[in-house]
């Protein structure tokens, strides 16, 4: 591992200064940031420790639900609120990683973990993502975990959290602090970019800029609430594919409808049409390939990674059946 500088933030706003200094990189809970510093993937001059800092409360707001960035994925889940009110967030934050990781993992560096690509972790690859111009040699290499929506000609990675896929369906709000103090919110939606021609950057974030906290809106009354994870095992794996549902029935159709999906694009993917095709319309098999189509309408597999697509019209139809018959 290339020697580096290590340094504990004690302010909030003395963490954006340091790391806004170039070679300087944020740590968390380091589940993420250090595995990649010893694949030499990731190779800061300085660590700036933000651990001590004031992020860890969750609180009820006037708006909704506040989660600190320092906030554990452990304890998010198992959260009395986020069970009873945002069920989809704790259902996909359990489905993740293993009970240690998610000791350590955190809110922030879980919205800001980078793709499990296997040519981006294998620093003789070449790799848009990681080396930007040298090229992707998962495009016609082993691409079986990769995206099928969103992708580019220089990059088809994945997002792999499923926190932030809960997040999404729930309308979250990323709170950011920057280096010179100021403090904005970021519509989850917008945080994430999509590749195109580089897929370097990934968030809308700038050097130096803090997570400081995520809120979610005020629940959903009534609503059937389901995270659903396709993957390899059954646990310790990342999704394939996986289905964020938020959704209420109102005179046996579909009312509020809040889909969100995993391992399908660069980003934790949301699709507005789907959700318009559905509203206002009773439940049936037709309409869930209806939905489905939707969804898939721009898909690409790159051969490997084809089964994605008939797995997604399998998931959205069990998923939306469940929440009709609930
Ligand atoms: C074996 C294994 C299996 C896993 N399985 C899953 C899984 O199934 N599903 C899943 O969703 N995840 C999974 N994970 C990923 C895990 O959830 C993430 O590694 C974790 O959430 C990252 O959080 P962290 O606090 O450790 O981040 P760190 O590693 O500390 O940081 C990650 C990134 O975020 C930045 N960062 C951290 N906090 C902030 C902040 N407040 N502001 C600005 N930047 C910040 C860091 O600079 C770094 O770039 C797995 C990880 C491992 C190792
Ligand atoms: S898909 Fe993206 S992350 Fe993977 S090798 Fe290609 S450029 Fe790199």
């Amino acid at each position: 591992m290339k020697p580096f500088t290590y340094e504990r933030a004690t302010a909030v706003a003395d963490a954006g200064r340091s790391a806004a200094i170039p070679g300087a990189a944020i740590i968390a809970g380091g589940t993420n940031l250090l595995d990649l510093m010893k694949l030499q993937v990731e190779t800061p001059d300085t660590l700036v420790d933000v651990t001590r800092l004031d992020m860890h409360a969750m609180e009820a707001v006037d708006d909704g639900f506040r989660i600190g960035a320092l906030v554990t994925n452990s304890n998010l889940a198992a959260d009395r609120t986020v069970r009873r009110d945002y069920e989809v967030l704790s259902r996909a934050l359990l489905s993740g990683a293993t009970g240690q990781l998610r000791n350590k993992a955190t809110t922030g560096g879980n919205l800001l973990q980078r793709t499990r690509c296997n040519y981006f972790q294998d620093t003789n690859a070449r790799c848009n993502k990681r080396e930007p111009g040298s090229g992707c040699d998962a495009i016609e290499g082993l691409n079986r975990i990769l995206a099928v929506l969103g992708t580019s000609d220089h990059c088809i990675a994945t997002h792999p959290s499923d926190m932030a896929v809960a997040m999404q369906a729930l309308d979250a709000t990323v709170e950011v602090m920057a280096a010179d103090g100021s403090s904005r919110n970021v519509a989850l939606q917008d945080f994430h970019v999509l590749p195109g021609d580089t897929p370097h950057i990934e968030t809308v974030l700038e050097a130096g800029d803090l997570i400081t906290a995520v809120t979610l809106p005020k629940p959903v009354d009534g609503s059937f609430q389901t995270y659903r994870k396709a993957r390899d095992r059954a646990s310790y794996a990342f999704a394939l594919i996986s289905v964020a549902a938020v959704i209420t029935i109102k005179d046996g159709r579909f009312d509020h409808v809040a889909l969100a999906f995993g391992g399908l694009g660069p980003k934790p993917w949301r699709d507005p049409a789907i959700e318009d095709v559905l509203r206002g319309e009773e439940p049936s098999t037709a309409l869930f390939g209806k939905a489905a189509d939707v969804l898939l309408a721009d898909a690409r597999g790159y051969g490997h990674n084809d089964f994605k697509l008939p797995l997604a019209c399998r998931m959205i139809a069990s998923v939306l059946r469940d929440a009709s018959e609930s």
